[in-house]
């Protein structure tokens, strides 16, 4: 149903611009080798691309001079085939629709397939719905029996061939259809049981002819292959999910597609030098009769001179899909000013590739394949120097509600990070989205981690009051300081903000044990908060007295390595090998010194009182142990 006015939705078919990016499929499978993306990005993009080996099949049909025409990945079991499916709008059958006895069944079926998506022909599909088609009957080219044609709309004429073989036995979806349709089951792989359910497991080839016996799939689909190309039946091949890009849309935002039509000439290019071709000003966006574009409406758009014979002719009037923009236009950020062409290509040579590209996962597909698929076009037209336009692809996960659901209007789970600030403030919605969770993961909105986020934020503001002199790091909290600066640095660079907030609240809350901060470590402190909480830093910076701006004057602060070691650490002392106390002992602590202190602790001390002690050992920054009797 239509948004807005609520009336049926109808597709229609219509002429459509086709961009070739199937010819491109194996350069975007070839070019993922050389890039870094998340492996999950990168496994979206094959299973888009969809690459698959497999057979062409051609089936005879009965009486008609005409072959049905298959690909199949299982080429193996084309003796357990006993029907075949072709897409509702498949040519055929209107080209033999007076062999065809139930025409008007057909057509009342192809009416409903109309109303429904792609998407919900294919996806959504619980109930397999079809039509036999009476007339029509194909032939099985290996074993020469006659089978059923039916339509049915979960086979579309956009991919592949627009027809599919049926191996009931084997395969779920025809298991399904058949059994509805009471079509013959034949099994030809053994190892299931077909009463029950379709078995797609591996096992020995029966009722299959030469095939018989062979149980390697790989084996049995070789040879197959082999006996259809001997035969002149059919041959190997490969094919691929992806579909050509379909490239007009009916609407005035859009790029204008260039193209003429001339009643002489046919479909004529705009030249070059009257390129770019750009939208004519209008005040009326709405589309036009029958769903043509805004365009169509303006005469001195439409109405032009073919650029090759001079006389009358009309322009395309379609638009090219945001995609057309969103493929290059960052290109044109290496070289903004530049009115010769889109971009120099030293400085293409210099910016590119794009080092970093990160954004949200719902354009890991489209976007990324269109993209790619534009800037290895520009490529081979020789405009661009390098075949990836992005080195490194990362992605955030996605912020879900507190129900821990993806955050909809319908479900009411919406949270608006406006009234966060006007609770909280921006800071501290700033700190709670980073800490929230692993950057690439999916976390639920938690209002109680935003509070603790703000009493993080107040802390860090009330360092204000128990701030002391000093220009170097104190020596209480030396290691803590250089092992925070090493953790949120090394942290920041690899997207790990979560942890790099944490480590700022152990460090807070060893300030407040110790109960003071100096000047130099607050400095530092507010340096390393400032990426996360860059108002309140900014504010303090200067109430402090440290400078104008942070942003401006502050240098990231360096660690030292050795510095980062534990000032103190907790050793175990034992008698005879078992523990009796933990103390904590500086890091750098003598051997002597060590085993004094752990001979005060109490309970060693009343123990070795009766005792004669025997040996003594430190293992450092580990354990004392008193050998005694
Ligand atoms: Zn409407
Ligand atoms: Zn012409």
């Amino acid at each position: 149903k239509c948004d807005i006015c609520h009336s049926e939705v109808v597709q229609k078919s219509k002429d459509v611009w086709y961009l070739r990016i199937t010819e491109y499929a194996d350069k975007l499978l070839e070019g993922l080798k050389h890039v870094d993306y998340l492996p999950n990005i990168k496994a979206q993009q094959e299973h888009w691309i969809g690459k698959s080996r497999g057979a062409f099949v051609n089936f005879s049909l009965k009486d008609i001079p005409e072959k049905l025409r298959i690909y199949t990945t299982r080429p193996d079991t084309l003796f357990g085939v006993t029907f075949m499916v072709i897409a509702p709008e498949h040519p055929i059958i209107d080209k033999y629709q007076d062999k065809i006895r139930n025409m008007d069944e057909i057509a009342d079926y192809r009416t409903e397939c109309s109303k429904k998506t792609e998407f919900e022909r294919t996806q959504l599909v619980k109930d397999k719905t079809g039509v036999k088609i009476d007339g029509l009957t194909a032939i099985n080219p290996v074993n020469g029996k006659e089978i059923p044609v039916y339509i049915s709309d979960y086979v579309m004429m956009g991919y592949g061939t627009g027809a599919i073989m049926a191996v009931p036995a084997h395969d779920d979806r025809d298991y399904e259809f058949a059994k509805k349709f009471g079509i013959d089951i034949i099994e030809v792989i053994k190892g299931g049981d077909i009463e029950k359910a379709a078995y797609t497991g591996d096992g020995e080839m029966v009722n299959s002819g030469f095939l018989n016996g062979m149980d390697n799939k790989k084996d049995s689909i070789k040879k197959m292959i082999d006996y259809l190309t001997e035969k002149g039946i059919g041959e190997g091949g490969v094919q691929y999910k992806m579909k050509d890009w379909a490239f007009n849309r009916q609407r005035y935002w859009g790029e204008p597609i260039p193209i003429v039509y001339c009643p002489k000439c046919g479909m004529v290019p705009v030249p070059y030098d009257e390129l770019p071709l750009k939208l004519p000003n209008v005040e009326n966006f709405e589309p036009g009769q029958d769903g043509e574009s805004p365009l169509a409406k303006i005469d001195s758009f439409v109405n032009c001179k073919c650029p090759v014979c001079g006389g009358d002719a009309k322009r395309e009037t379609d638009t090219m899909p945001q995609w057309a923009g969103s493929s290059w236009y960052f290109l044109r950020y290496v070289d903004p000013h530049n009115d010769k062409t889109f971009a120099d290509y030293d400085k293409l040579k210099y910016w590119m590739p794009v080092d970093w590209y990160n954004g949200g996962m719902e354009h890991v597909t489209r976007h990324l394949i269109y993209s790619r698929f534009w800037y290895k076009f520009l490529y081979d037209l020789g405009v661009v120097p390098y075949e990836e336009p992005y080195q490194k692809r990362t992605a955030q996960g996605l912020i879900l509600g507190p129900d821990g659901v993806k955050m909809s209007k319908s479900r009411g789970n919406v949270i608006d990070p406006n009234e966060v600030v006007d609770v909280y403030g921006a800071d501290v919605l700033r700190t709670y989205v980073l800490f929230m969770g692993d950057y690439e993961q999916a976390a639920p909105w938690s209002e109680s981690s935003v509070k603790g986020c703000k009493r993080f934020i107040d802390r860090i503001f009330n360092l204000q009051e128990i701030l002391t002199d000093g220009d170097e790091y104190s020596k209480e909290l030396m290691s803590a300081m250089h092992k925070t600066v090493k953790k949120v640095s090394e942290d920041i660079e690899q997207m790990k903000y979560n942890t790099a907030i944490a480590a700022l609240m152990t460090l807070l809350n060893k300030i407040y044990e110790i109960g003071k901060i100096n000047r130099a470590e607050l400095k530092t402190l507010l340096i390393l908060v400032n990426p996360f909480a860059p108002h309140v830093t900014e504010e303090m910076w200067s109430n402090c007295g440290y400078g104008e701006m942070l942003a401006k004057d502050a240098k990231w602060p360096s660690f030292d390595e050795a510095k980062c070691v534990d000032s103190t650490v907790e050793i175990v002392a034992q008698i005879n090998g078992k523990i009796r106390a933990r103390l904590s002992v500086p890091a750098d602590i003598e051997s002597d010194e060590a085993i004094s202190l752990a001979k005060k602790e109490e309970n060693i001390a009343a123990e070795l009182e009766n005792k004669n002690i025997i040996k003594e050992i430190y293992v450092k920054g580990k354990l004392v142990n008193i050998v005694a009797k």
